[in-house]
């Protein structure tokens, strides 16, 4: 059900002004620095005509543009691209090939060494006495996990071949944001060659008979002085707390699709929430991040850097958008968001389309920058094609561009990939969530949702240790805390806590549940770009029977220290909401 507000919000929603930036943003290609600036400042100018204060941050990024690349094998050249920040080599790396065929089923198993967890997605890769010295010739996207596991076995170099006839644009450090001291170390070594799937096959067949061929890549990689427009919009009685929308305005290419869309969707929230600024409780913020691609999401890491004390005390909820108002882009299906936010995300979708959503646990993309801090996000993305008019097509599975796979290439230039009626329901979904989250009185999340499968999480790490190290404190310390926070949200339904104090415990939920769920790294940190198992301080216990006996002692030991940061996380949570509750 919407509201009379909501309704009068929702009808000010149009596409007027967002449609010419998408149209302008089609020829502007938004890779290097100079264009992406140019693109800031263009999505600035069109919020001062609309009336909407807007500030432009400027802060320098470590950015790397691919340039030309190839592939020669029997003095045929094959087209090629290169993954953002991988190492250049323009005088050629040659080598003897190697094929490493790519599971279909990859990525099931999960380690706290992401090198076996990598290791796991191929089919004998066979570790560095075949890899050592010879270029790796594998299929799918460039995985960062992957390279970065090829240039720890030696690898001479990588050849990724992509699924279609297209070549997909890609980035391949296992870095999250810009490089500092502490992991600059880790900024890829290894250079890699992308073909598209004709061109692979022979090159997959020189590698079945082991014969040589050769690559070159160009990328330019330094500081850039980048631009990063942001509007807040304040709440009229929490005026600091705020609900953070953002996405990447740089692209690969113009982007029309991923993230053209993206832009124009959030400039039209912003607009229709300034103008009705005077409905909103708390204050929200829009924000539009360079550094995306080539800066394996430097933008966003940088905003939360730079208020991380900020966003600490006041972001309630974060929500990303890339990618909406697609051509074909009509369901709501598996949308990544924290699962405390499931509920809210599928009735606000229901509300405005009438649709059935599902939801399904983020992965570690999509300026997902703020699971350190521990803020509760709701959308990665949003509307996707049904999987029957993917098979129609015969598309592969692309996360972007609402399934178009158009996605990263050259044809996201064309303006048919967005469409207006698609645009114009999910700017009307992210004004309602964005609307929702910022008004309601107390904050729309059920952490039930999200504490359930933490504590089957440590159940399962602990049946799997069992006969190396006892888990069952972990496990009982997580069931206690469920306990409670059931207890608590029950009480809240219950309107038996003010809803100060319930904002206060569901926020103060996020900043412990979300490092515990989602991270390695301190919580001023920003973990490493690749997949994270769930409560990932135990998940040594998936491998602990595999080990040999020399490596169960440091398995162990990790152990210890995971189970000491479970249990103590537990507590905090538990202290949470017992305040809350009196
Ligand atoms: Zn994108």
């Amino acid at each position: 059900m919407l509201t009379s507000t909501e309704k009068s919000v929702l009808g000010q929603i149009t596409i007027a002004h967002s449609w010419p930036l998408i149209e302008e943003f089609s020829t502007i290609v938004r890779e290097h620095p100079d264009e992406c600036n140019r693109a800031a400042e263009s999505i600035a100018a069109r919020l001062r005509k609309l009336g909407v204060p807007v500030t432009v941050h400027e802060m320098n990024l470590r950015l790397s543009l691919p340039g030309k690349s190839g592939v020669i094998l029997d003095g045929k050249e094959f087209r090629a691209k290169t993954p953002a920040l991988s190492r250049a080599a323009p005088d050629g790396i040659e080598a003897e090939l190697i094929y490493v065929p790519s599971r279909k089923d990859s990525l099931k198993l999960y380690s706290v060494d992401p090198r076996d967890m990598f290791e796991a997605s191929f089919v004998d890769a066979g570790g560095p006495a075949r890899i050592k010295g010879r270029i790796v010739v594998t299929e799918g996207l460039s995985n960062p996990g992957k390279l970065n596991l090829f240039e720890q076995w030696g690898a001479a170099g990588a050849i990724v071949v992509n699924p279609g006839v297209d070549i997909h644009w890609g980035s391949c450090s296992t870095i999250w944001g810009s490089p500092d001291l502490d992991n600059m170390q880790r900024r890829p070594r290894i250079s890699a060659a992308i073909v598209n799937n004709p061109d692979g096959q022979p090159i997959i067949a020189a590698a079945r008979a082991g014969r040589r061929a050769r690559f070159y890549t160009h990328l330019e990689e330094r500081w850039w002085a980048s631009k990063l427009p942001e509007v807040r919009i304040p709440g009229t009685s929490e005026p600091d707390k705020f609900v953070l929308l953002h996405g990447h305005y740089d692209s690969w290419d113009t982007g029309v699709s991923d993230n053209a869309t993206g832009d124009a969707c959030m400039l039209e929230v912003a607009r229709a929430l300034w103008d009705n600024r005077k409905h909103l409780r708390r204050g929200v913020r829009v924000c539009w991040w360079p550094g995306h691609s080539s800066g394996r999401y430097g933008g966003s890491a940088w905003y939360v850097d730079r208020f991380w004390l900020d966003l600490d005390e006041n972001c309630v909820a974060h929500t990303n958008c890339d990618s909406p108002g697609c051509r074909d882009a009509n369901t709501y299906r598996d949308i990544r968001m924290h699962a405390e936010c499931a509920d809210f995300a599928v009735a606000t979708i229901r509300d405005l389309t009438g649709q059935v959503a599902s939801t399904r646990r983020p992965n570690r993309s999509s300026d997902y920058s703020f699971n350190n801090v521990g803020v509760s996000g709701f959308f990665m993305g949003t509307s996707m094609m049904s999987l029957e008019r993917r098979k129609e097509l015969g598309y592969y599975e692309i996360s972007g561009s609402g399934g178009n796979i158009s996605w990263h290439t050259e044809h996201d230039r064309n303006m048919e990939w967005a469409d207006r009626d698609v645009l114009l329901r999910d700017q009307k979904l992210y004004a309602l969530a964005v609307m929702r989250a910022a008004n309601a009185e107390i904050l729309p999340f059920d952490w039930r949702a999200s504490v359930a499968p933490m504590v089957e999480t440590i159940r399962g790490y602990a049946a799997q240790a069992k006969a190396h190290f006892d888990l069952s404190p972990a496990v009982a310390a997580a069931e206690s805390m469920a306990g409670r926070v059931a207890a608590f949200q029950a009480a809240v339904a219950a309107g038996k806590v003010t809803a100060s104090a319930a904002n206060e415990a569901i926020q103060g939920l996020a900043r412990v549940l979300i490092p515990l769920d989602f991270t390695v790294e301190p919580r001023t940190r920003h973990d490493p770009a690749y997949v994270t198992p769930s409560v990932p301080a135990l998940a040594a216990a998936v491998n602990i029977a595999h080990m040999d006996t020399d490596t169960v002692p440091y398995a162990q030991n990790s152990l210890l220290r995971g189970q000491n940061r479970v249990i103590a996380a537990c507590r905090d949570a538990e202290r949470i909401v017992d305040r809350a509750m009196g």
